[in-house]
């Protein structure tokens, strides 16, 4: 095995009662475990088997075609759900917003509660399966949104600080449709404003 499956960052019940235990058994040890699984079958034997993560994203994200479209939607949701699940905290660890990023989103938001809104009016504007992220990209916070296994490593101009999956595996156990409930109680209650002060942080050295 070549790529691994890293530890989640939390007990499986630590985000309820936002997103049950239940709901993170079968997204992480089903969902996530089975993207790591599936790449790890596409690389073996190949003269990119001991590549690292981030390259066979990089690699594989310009060459649509069969092979190289399923390699890239595999190691992308890897990559991807490893930064949902440090982006997401405790739901007894609930944290403030540090100084540093506050700043920033009182400049490109308005306001940390303009932010959060904004973060759920891009989910749910994302139509089918897909992620919403929180950027730096030239110097300014945005909020994008990417479709399928889309990640913003593959755009070289932004910094991915935080994301939700919105995907209806990460909400429908819970929630079943109702995807604007999940992307409240995610926004509100389980956002990690550290992990987005760090990846803030790795952008100015
Ligand atoms: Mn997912």
């Amino acid at each position: 095995m070549t790529i691994q499956l890293p530890q989640l960052p939390y007990a499986e019940d630590a985000l309820e009662p936002a997103i049950s235990a239940r709901t993170v058994s079968f997204h992480y040890g089903k969902h996530h475990a089975g993207y790591v699984q599936k790449t790890n079958e596409l690389i073996a034997g190949q003269p990119y088997e001991n590549a690292s993560l981030e390259e066979l994203i990089l690699m594989s994200a310009p060459k649509p075609d069969s092979t190289m479209g399923i390699l890239f939607d595999n190691a992308a949701q890897v990559w991807n759900h490893t930064f949902y699940w440090n982006s997401l905290t405790p739901a007894d660890q609930p944290q403030s917003v540090p100084d540093s990023l506050r700043q920033l989103i009182d400049r490109d938001f308005g306001s940390v509660e303009a932010l959060k809104a904004k973060l759920v009016r891009k989910g749910l504007t994302l139509f089918g399966s897909g992620w919403v992220w929180l950027v730096l990209e030239n110097g300014g916070l945005r909020v994008v949104k990417t479709s399928n296994a889309g990640t913003p490593l593959t755009n070289p101009d932004q910094k991915p600080l935080l994301c939700i999956d919105v995907w209806e595996h990460a909400y429908y156990l819970d929630e079943q449709n109702r995807r604007a409930d999940y992307l409240k109680q995610v926004t509100d209650n389980l956002l990690n404003w550290s992990f987005a002060a760090e990846n803030l942080e790795k952008t100015e050295e």
